[in-house]
This record gives structure tokens, C-alpha cells and sequence, in this order.
């Protein structure tokens, strides 16, 4: 009898193993493929290594002689690159397995096929298995999404994994949707020499984000040569002999382009339906398990963590929510806080943001102030001649509290960390503003950007508050 049985070992799963092991309970951690999940195996983190990669090269290319550095001729071997990208996911996966053992984890490789009150069914090489557990925490998470009449063959049409193991650069490369994998897909390829067109549903480009600063990031994405075509509805692919003929819809007026390669990146689906749970938790149309704000779902010691329930599909919050699950079982009050997701799209530049855009807060009639800096005139970014983007930070005119940061440019995703720290401990723009920071160092971008919102910033003419 374990005190938990945890169905899944990605970021949710095996971040509740270990927790709920250093608080002395007796776990067991199910997986059916490699240790890690989507996001060690197939997602964040072989994404990383090829977008590491490739930005490399697309900076040898293209920046390295305004440095006065001029290399001849760049010669990419894919084979190497797709290895150290397999080297890494092997380290990292490893360190998982080992840290589990060394936690005291039992980890049982088989598939979950049942989960009852109190019993688990696992199906492990050709034998059914029943554990039993005081309990359960289904941390399943997600795959992706496919479109009707899209089949993925991974020959010509690809999902966001298969997306990760070409063999060969593609000339002609389309994408179907222009969200976080599709930008962070088109950026590798892209680099690579690959001529990326992205086919977007919707009619606005990141929708998450500040009007002015998203048209900000459409125009970096166009000098970068990635083509995005917005309200474009994809119709049909038909193959040709040697490439697809993608056509969609764009204002109901017929377009077409031709590709060598197809990546769907449309979105990921909950991974609930290949367990048979009896009595069911509540589950949503959309195959969500439903759970409360401390991931409770319908039915007494079943918990469901990650991707699988409501919330963004991101593997910190998976991690955060896995360690809040662990501590109650334990019998601790833990909660999280859900305004304080950050997130990041590892574009170069990258875009990260915590909190709400000004465009969502304008909408709602609140009251804020804000202030921006842009790269262009930080002395660091200049040095490193990596002066594209801005950043933002907003902050409510009665209090004076931090509400947002949202950064476009450089070491995006270090640089919101510190926004993130001062908000979750509650500081305002004048203790933010106040804080002494290294000069020279991208950060003073978002001390200066929290300066200007009360007419203080140095180093840019401050503009009229409202
Ligand atoms: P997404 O929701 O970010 O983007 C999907 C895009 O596809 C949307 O813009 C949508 O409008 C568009 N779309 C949907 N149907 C379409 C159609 N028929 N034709 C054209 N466009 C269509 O989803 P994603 O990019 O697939 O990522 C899936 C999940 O994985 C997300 O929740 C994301 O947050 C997560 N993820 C995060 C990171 C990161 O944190 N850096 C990286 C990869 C994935």
C-alpha cells in the first residue's frame, strides 16, 4: 500500500514523487515511456538545445561581422546537432531516474490503464498489475493537437516532436498556428536556411500581449525572413510529387504555398483518454479533469496536476502544482498563486511576461501606471549589439503595487525573473526603482522601465504621466 501513486513522471509528476518522498510518504511514480515527459523528451528541453544551435549559427551569419568577425562559410552538421541534443535529454533524464531512486521512489514502468478509488491498474510487459494507494495523483499531461483532415505522417506532415528530428533542413517549411511552438519551431528552422511560413487562424499576432508591442514582434519576425500570415484558415493539403500544396483561406480569398515539410503546432490536448477511471472525476468537454484551486478533482484523494487540468500548459506550473499536492497530502495548507505564472517564448529576442498587457488592463478600466525602457538605450545591450525590444512594467496608481512585466529582447527570460521576485513579495514601483543593480547589465533595462512610470528614469526622456 503506498501513501501515494503518481500516474506520470514529466515535471508535475516526478516533482510530486520527490516531494512527497522528502516528506517521508511512501511513493510510487508510473510511466509508460522515457522518465521526464513531453517536456525532457519531445518539448522544452530539446527545443532549448536546437534553438541554442541555431541561434549560434544565425548570429554567425548575420551579426558576427558587425563585431568584426567574418567567417567564410558556416557549414551545419545536423547529425551532430540532433546528437548533442539527444546527449543532453539523455543527461537530464538520467538525473530524474537517479534522483528518484535516490528519493526512494518506486518508479514502475508500465501503463496505466485503470485508476479506481484506492487502486491502480497497470498494464507492464504483457501483465496486468493492480498497486493499491491512499492516493492518486493522474499527472498524465498533454499531446498534441491535431486538425480534422490532417493527418500526421511524419514523412511530410509533423507534430511539434516529430518537428525535432528532421534529417534533413527543409527548403520550403509551413506552420499551422503561430503560437509559442510554432514561433519557437519557425525560429530554428528559419535559422537553419529553411524559408518558414506561418499560417495563423487568428487575425491579431499574440493576442496575450500588448497591441504595440506585438506588431513590435511581427516586424522583428519579418526582418528575420519568417513569413506570418495572419487570419488564414487552412482548407486542404494536397501532395504534390515532390512537395504539399497547403492552401487555406485568408478573408475567404483562396492563397496557396507550396511546402517541403508541414509542422502542425495548433495547440496540445489533455492526455485523459486512455484511462478508464471508475468512479469518473468530473472531466470537461475538452477532456480537462476538473479540480479546485488545490487540485482536488470530484472525488476524495484523487488529484490531478499539470497539463491534464485547467490552467496554461506550462511545466513550471505543472512542478509548482505537483509540490502544492504533495505538501496537502501531507496535511500542510500549501496554495499557489495563479497571477504569477511567467511566461516565455524562447524567440530571439525572447518574450516573457508576467501579468496582465496594458491593452487588457485599458480594457478593463483599471487603474495603472506604467513605464518602458527600451534596449536601444541601455549601454549593455548596445555593447553586446543586441539592442532590439523594450521593457514594461506596470503598476497600480493607488497602491503602488507591481502588477506586470512584459520584456521583448535579450535575456528576456532572466530579466522577468526579477520583475516576478519583486511582485511576489509584494514590493512597489518605489521599492522596485530603488533597488541598486549592476552596471553595466541588461537588468537596469527593467529598473529604468520601473523608474520612468513615476517620471524618474535616467537615462531616457520621461514621458508625461496621465
Ligand atoms: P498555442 O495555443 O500557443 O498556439 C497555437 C496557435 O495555433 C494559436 O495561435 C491558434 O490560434 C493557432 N491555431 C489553432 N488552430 C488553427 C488552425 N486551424 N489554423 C491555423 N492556426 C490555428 O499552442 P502551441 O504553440 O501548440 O503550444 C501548446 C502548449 O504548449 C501551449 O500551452 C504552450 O504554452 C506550451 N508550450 C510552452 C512553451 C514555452 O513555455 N516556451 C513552449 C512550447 C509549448
Amino acid at each position: 500500500m503506498y501513501d501515494v501513486l503518481i500516474v506520470g513522471s514529466g515535471p508535475a509528476g516526478y516533482v510530486a514523487a520527490i516531494r512527497a518522498a522528502q516528506l517521508g510518504l511512501k511513493v510510487a511514480c508510473v510511466e509508460k515511456n522515457s522518465v521526464g515527459g513531453t517536456c525532457l523528451n519531445v518539448g522544452c528541453i530539446p527545443s532549448k538545445t536546437l534553438l541554442d544551435s541555431t541561434l549560434k549559427s544565425y548570429q554567425i551569419n548575420h551579426h558576427y561581422s558587425d563585431h568584426g568577425i567574418n567567417i567564410n562559410k558556416v557549414v551545419i552538421d545536423l547529425d551532430r546537432m540532433m546528437s548533442r541534443k539527444a546527449e543532453v535529454v539523455q543527461k537530464l533524464t538520467n538525473g530524474v531516474r537517479d534522483l528518484l531512486k535516490a528519493n526512494k521512489v518506486d518508479l514502475i514502468q508500465g501503463k496505466v490503464t485503470k485508476v479506481s478509488q484506492g487502486v491502480v491498474t497497470i498494464e507492464k510487459d504483457n501483465n496486468i498489475e493492480a498497486l493499491e494507494s491512499n492516493n492518486i495523483v493522474i499527472a498524465s499531461g498533454s499531446s498534441p493537437q491535431t486538425l480534422p483532415g490532417i493527418e500526421i505522417n511524419n514523412q511530410t506532415i509533423f507534430d511539434s516532436e516529430g518537428a525535432l528530428e528532421f534529417s534533413s533542413i527543409p527548403e520550403k517549411l509551413v506552420i499551422i498556428g503561430a503560437g509559442v511552438i510554432g514561433l519557437e519551431l519557425g525560429s530554428i528552422w528559419s535559422r537553419l536556411g529553411s524559408q518558414v511560413t506561418l499560417l495563423e487562424a487568428q487575425k491579431e499576432f499574440l493576442p496575450m500581449l500588448d497591441k504595440r508591442l506585438s506588431r513590435q514582434i511581427f516586424k522583428e519576425f519579418s526582418n528575420q525572413n519568417i513569413n506570418i500570415i495572419l487570419g488564414a484558415k487552412v482548407s486542404e493539403i494536397e501532395e504534390m510529387k515532390n512537395d504539399s500544396l497547403v492552401k487555406f483561406l485568408v478573408d475567404e480569398e483562396k492563397q496557396e504555398v507550396t511546402a517541403e515539410k508541414i509542422i502542425l503546432a495548433v495547440g496540445r490536448k489533455p492526455n485523459t483518454g486512455d484511462i478508464q477511471f471508475d468512479p469518473s472525476p468530473a472531466i470537461d468537454e475538452l477532456g480537462f479533469i476538473e479540480v479546485n484551486e488545490n487540485c482536488e478533482t470530484s472525488i476524495r484523494n484523487l488529484w490531478a496536476v499539470g497539463d491534464v487540468v485547467r490552467g496554461p500548459m506550462l511545466a513550471h506550473k505543472a512542478s509548482e502544482e505537483g509540490i502544492m499536492v504533495a505538501e496537502r497530502i501531507n496535511g500542510q495548507n500549501t496554495s499557489m498563486d495563479y497571477d504569477l505564472i511567467p511566461n516565455v517564448i524562447y524567440t530571439h529576442p525572447e518574450i516573457a511576461w508576467v501579468g496582465k498587457s496594458e491593452t487588457q488592463l485599458k480594457e478593463e478600466n483599471a487603474n495603472y501606471k506604467s513605464g518602458s525602457f527600451p534596449f536601444v538605450a541601455s549601454g549593455r545591450a548596445l555593447a553586446s549589439a543586441e539592442d532590439v525590444g523594450s521593457v514594461t512594467v506596470i503598476a497600480d496608481k493607488e497602491t503602488d503595487r507591481l502588477l506586470s512585466v512584459h520584456v521583448f529582447g535579450n535575456s528576456a527570460s532572466e530579466i522577468l525573473q526579477q520583475g516576478l521576485v519583486a511582485m511576489s513579495s509584494g514590493m512597489t514601483s518605489e521599492e522596485f526603482g530603488s533597488v541598486v543593480v549592476s552596471h553595466p547589465t541588461v537588468s537596469e533595462t527593467i529598473k529604468e522601465a520601473t523608474l520612468s512610470m513615476n517620471s524618474k528614469a535616467i537615462h531616457i526622456l520621461n514621458r508625461k504621466q496621465k
